[in-house]
């Protein structure tokens, strides 16, 4: 597979640390002088901008946290007078002020497009593609970082923008899209609009790969949509505090997604502690923006949770490390009867079943003074009520083997929980307080 920048992609690595620690000290020092928040943080904490003589010195500095981002609304995280800045994304404000970040115009060309160019590269896009993009163009950063990247690449990009999932699929088929971007979860919705179209995703579209972030999503997922599209599916992690999508893709070998070390600098810590944690040993990642000049960010923690490989040699030739597909947040996680519980522990045994539609959602419910733990998904077909109870008593119990925690599972129909949105809602907790 062509990569985008080989040279600076299977780079030697004592060469980019070398890169790493430059580019990290001259971020400190950028923070240092410009954003009131930073100095005062490092003079809470004693440490001058020339006390980061190693990499290793980067456990010196303080974490910075998404309230830290909050509480500095709008432009406090900046560095830049604001009239230099060509660019603004924010993240969703559900709760508090929403997360912004403001690019100038090297944050954006140097630093997104090139990262995101490279992801979508090493998941086989090429000029000749057809790249549709279904995601709203707004104030989030998804749509815009695969835009900028596959206009990078030299793909052709179709802007299709978020929902109206029937005209998606004729702007495909019309257009004869061979790449598309999203999230996994719209992406197998599609699929099942398609299918009650009379459409075959596998034989009537040319779409053959996909690259999906923005959720985590388990290889049962990821199997199902392969299936369906008859597409092989990479996965992409970013978030809005690093730029937005690009921090790191699977290549072909899909085995961890390399990160852009020349970009980031990535440590795993241990969620409670802060304390770092080797190759291997899971924890929450954190990560440093090292060439980003509208809002650096020092040690931030993303609450998300995963593990770097121990090896940094991959068959692709690239030299940049590698972290596992992230497994779950932090915060994603909740407490039930005293166990604690991933989302995508009950994913992973849903997708595996093939009688099991795209959707579920799993709501948190108090039934006297005891917290019930409520599974609905749909079916893949219409069942009828005697095959929708064996199904419901089918994984009650595959869901419990995972848990030791007994689930009450309703099993509806093809299409038959809401969609709200681009992502899906997949935890409601309605849970006396
Ligand atoms: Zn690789």
């Amino acid at each position: 597979m062509p990569m985008f920048n080989p040279d600076m992609e299977t780079i030697d690595r004592t060469k980019l640390r070398e890169i790493q620690l430059k580019r990290l000290r001259e971020t400190v020092h950028r923070v240092y002088k410009n954003v009131p928040f930073y100095r005062k943080k490092f003079d809470e904490v004693g440490v001058r901008p020339e006390d980061i003589k190693s990499l290793e010195d980067i456990t010196k500095l303080p974490f910075t946290v998404k309230n830290d981002l909050r509480d500095n609304y709008p432009f406090g995280m900046a560095a830049i007078p604001l009239e230099d800045a060509i660019e603004l994304h924010a993240s969703s404000g559900t709760t508090g002020s929403p997360i912004t970040v403001v690019y100038n115009r090297h944050d954006i060309e140097d630093v997104w497009a090139e990262i995101m160019a490279r992801c979508l590269s090493m998941a086989g896009l090429t000029k000749k593609d057809v790249f549709q993009n279904p995601i709203p163009y707004g104030l989030f950063t998804g749509a815009f970082g695969f835009h900028y990247g596959a206009q990078k690449v030299g793909a052709l990009v179709v802007p299709s923008g978020g929902g109206q999932s029937e005209r998606q699929l004729k702007l495909m088929k019309d257009y004869g899209t061979t790449f598309m971007s999203g999230v996994a979860s719209y992406a197998v919705h599609l699929g099942t609009v398609a299918e009650k179209m009379g459409m075959d995703p596998k034989k009537d579209l040319k779409v053959r790969k996909g690259i999906f972030g923005a959720e985590a999503f388990s290889e049962g997922l990821k199997k199902r949509l392969a299936e369906q599209w008859d597409m092989e599916v990479y996965d992409i992690y970013g978030l809005t505090e690093m730029s937005g999508p690009g921090v790191s893709t699977d290549c072909e070998y899909h085995d961890g997604l390399h990160i852009w070390e020349d970009h980031f600098i990535v440590e795993i810590v241990d969620p409670k502690t802060g304390e770092q944690r080797g190759p291997e040993e899971e924890g929450e990642l954190v990560l440093t923006t090292i060439t980003k000049e509208g809002v650096p960010i020092i040690r931030y923690r993303t609450h998300d949770l995963t593990h770097l490989y121990d090896s940094t040699s991959c068959d692709c030739g690239r030299t940049h490390a590698r972290m596992a597909p992230v497994k779950a947040r932090t915060d994603d996680m909740f407490i039930i009867r005293g166990t604690n519980i991933f989302p995508s522990q009950i994913e992973w045994v849903l997708m595996r079943n093939p009688k099991v539609g795209g959707n579920y959602q799993i709501i948190l419910t108090t039934d006297g003074d005891m917290d019930q733990l409520n599974v609905v998904v749909e079916s893949k077909q219409k069942l009828s009520e005697e095959e929708s109870a064996a199904l419901e008593k089918e994984l009650t119990s595959q869901i419990k083997a995972v848990l030791t925690l007994t689930p009450r599972v309703k099993v509806v129909g093809p299409g038959e929980i809401p969609k709200e949105g681009i992502k899906a809602k997949r935890v409601i907790d309605k849970r006396k307080k």
